[in-house]
């Protein structure tokens, strides 16, 4: 049993901080919290004084992945998609739902799900929680492929015996993409087996069309034009979630040029995950093809399009979960960096027109709700101790979620040294 004592504890809720607040752990959940004039360390405790400090929960990515860099790694993948695993944890990212894996690193990717449930395994500590999508679901041609309202039922119903957490859709704006009644299909079927949807999506007409189909997450923004009135009503009504991933429109322009993070010392601790991405996209040749590519540069106004949707949709009171997308897929898409981008992305909607409370909570307890991850994403009684404490208080600077002391899942302190890997 611990008790840590004398922070200021934001819950995660939205709840005005506690200040002077004291933590009892046990077994790996909270079995007290509030005030030291209301809650005291039982006997026998452990009590770690953290006076001065602010804890949070543990920061909930709702739109990650953990793919290996395919460039450089032939296989087996395991080690080093245990490697962003924990490093997701030294950023305090404490919960993650990875929003589909690719073919190849599926297999892994259950696999570390599963042993971590079991409490075995590489990723049993030192790792956020991992709930995980399947291969998505997306237009393959062929008579094994995903083209018709029945194709897409036998996917979804692929995932059953893989227990996905969630099913993930992909509709990218081409003429190939599945089609309104094969969206509907896909995620009826999901439905009927208990698993929510999650669309990717670029354009607006395609949200439409998933959310008309019934989905219950779109998993980045609406990058081409302006949400309409009717649409922002039709997701409040059907109560759709969105993930805006403002860090992932970012990441795919801003290496023209060197970026400045590349010296944060909070970047760094990153940098055995990051280090061959960060030497390819420290190379000017790298910058230069950033600079010239006509599909990098359009990224631009997509980022402007999609933090100018965000402020009518959280004034409308849509739940907007915090996801940055990082880990995707790094060989294609650089630098989408595990752990830091988190970071980035609460920065980024705080710029965007959420308060720091407001994107706290959507990092934590709108995230675990989205996500129906049970346990996290609050700071009560009851639910695991996934926490963060801080040098410094987010809701003055949301900066200040970089200022972090230590980490702690299920009660138990991260190793924040752990994350060298074998390849
Ligand atoms: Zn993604």
């Amino acid at each position: 049993m611990i008790a840590l004592t004398g922070a200021r504890v934001i819950d995660g809720t939205g709840a005005a901080p506690i200040e002077q607040a004291t933590v009892v752990v046990t077994n790996g959940r909270i079995t007290a919290i509030g005030s030291s004039s209301t809650v005291t360390p039982p006997a026998g405790a452990t009590v770690i004084n953290v006076a001065g400090k602010t804890i949070i929960p543990g920061l909930i990515n709702s739109h990650a992945h953990i793919d290996p860099d395919i460039s450089v790694n032939p296989g087996p993948y395991r080690d080093e998609m245990v490697r962003r695993l924990k490093t997701y944890a030294i950023y305090g990212v404490t919960s993650i739902m990875t929003l589909g894996f690719e073919t190849y690193d599926e297999p892994e990717g259950f696999y570390l799900r599963d042993t971590q449930r079991l409490g075995i395994g590489p990723v049993a500590t030192d790792a956020p929680r991992l709930y995980a999508a399947g291969r998505p679901i997306l237009f393959r041609p062929g008579p094994t492929g995903t083209e018709t309202a029945d194709d897409a039922r036998i996917d979804v119903q692929r995932h059953v015996p893989l227990r996905a957490d969630f099913i993930k859709l992909h509709l990218d704006g081409v003429p190939t993409d599945l089609k309104p009644d094969v969206v509907a299909a896909a995620i009826d079927e999901s439905h009927k087996h208990n698993m929510s949807t999650a669309v990717h999506i670029v354009y607006l007409k395609d949200a439409k069309t998933a959310i008309a189909g019934g989905v219950d997450v779109i998993a980045h923004s609406v990058r081409d034009m302006d949400i309409d009135a009717a649409t922002i009503a039709e997701m409040k009504r059907r109560n759709v979630a969105l993930i805006p991933t403002l860090v992932r429109d970012r990441s795919v322009f801003i290496y023209e040029n060197l970026p400045d993070f590349f010296k944060d010392p909070f970047f760094l601790r990153g940098m055995q995950a990051y280090k061959h991405e960060v030497d390819v996209l420290s190379d000017p040749a790298t910058q230069q093809r950033y600079r010239t590519n006509a599909g990098i540069q359009a990224s631009k106004p997509q980022l402007a399009q999609g933090i100018k949707n965000l402020k009518p949709l959280i004034d409308a009171g849509i739940t907007i979960a915090m996801g940055s997308d990082s880990g995707s897929i790094p060989d294609r898409n650089l630098g989408r960096w595990v752990g830091y981008n988190e970071h980035a992305e609460l920065e980024m909607l705080v710029q965007a027109g959420m308060t720091p409370m407001q994107a706290l909570v959507s990092a934590t307890s709108t995230a675990a709700r989205v996500m129906k991850i049970d346990g996290a994403g609050s700071l009560q009684t009851g639910k695991w101790a996934d926490l963060v404490v801080l040098n410094a208080n987010p809701l003055t600077d949301i900066k200040n979620t970089r200022q972090i002391d230590s980490v702690y899942i299920g009660g138990r302190k991260v190793n924040m040294a752990g994350v060298a890997g074998t390849n």
